[in-house]
């Protein structure tokens, strides 16, 4: 089983976010989510705000909220460099609920000034947020 391990190393402006091993890894593309196994083919792709997923070498999952950035994939090597990336178990939600609120505000209002996209951005960020928190809820009931 080792030698189908694969480098995975996640990396966000300010910090490294995970540097290791993986059995498999997946991620939200501009043209869909994808996956990548041991000997994928070379890839690069962009990301669009949603959830990296990948399973260690023992075999834990771990999930994170991605808001953007690229990988990529070249001799069994995945490098992600990520705009910013929660995992999971440590996305503040009321943070989330407090930016969502903020930007269904600023879309709403009439006002002349609002950066509508950069509103709709923000507030797909934070629906990200909270859907990958609460994924991770929802796999705690299952088991
Ligand atoms: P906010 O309006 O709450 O600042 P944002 O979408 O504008 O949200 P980003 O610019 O995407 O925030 O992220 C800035 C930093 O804050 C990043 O390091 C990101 O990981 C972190 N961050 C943002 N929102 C959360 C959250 N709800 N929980 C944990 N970390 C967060």
């Amino acid at each position: 089983m080792d030698e189908k391990n694969f480098k995975l190393d996640i990396v966000a402006p300010d910090r490294i976010l995970y540097k290791g091993r993986v059995q498999s890894f997946s991620a939200p593309g501009e043209l869909g989510a994808f996956q990548v196994l041991y000997n994928h083919a070379p890839l690069i792709s962009s990301l669009v705000p949603g959830e990296i997923k990948f399973t260690d070498e023992q075999g834990d999952t771990a999930y994170y909220a991605v808001s953007g950035g690229f990988v990529e994939v070249r001799d069994n090597r995945v490098l992600a460099l990520v705009d910013a990336a929660e995992k999971a178990e440590d996305i503040d939600v009321e943070r989330a609920k407090k930016s969502r609120e903020r930007a269904l505000e600023r879309i709403k209002s009439r006002k002349t000034d609002i950066d509508f996209e950069r509103a709709g951005k923000s507030l797909e960020r934070a629906n990200n947020r909270l859907r990958v928190a609460q994924r991770l809820r929802e796999n705690a009931v299952i088991s």
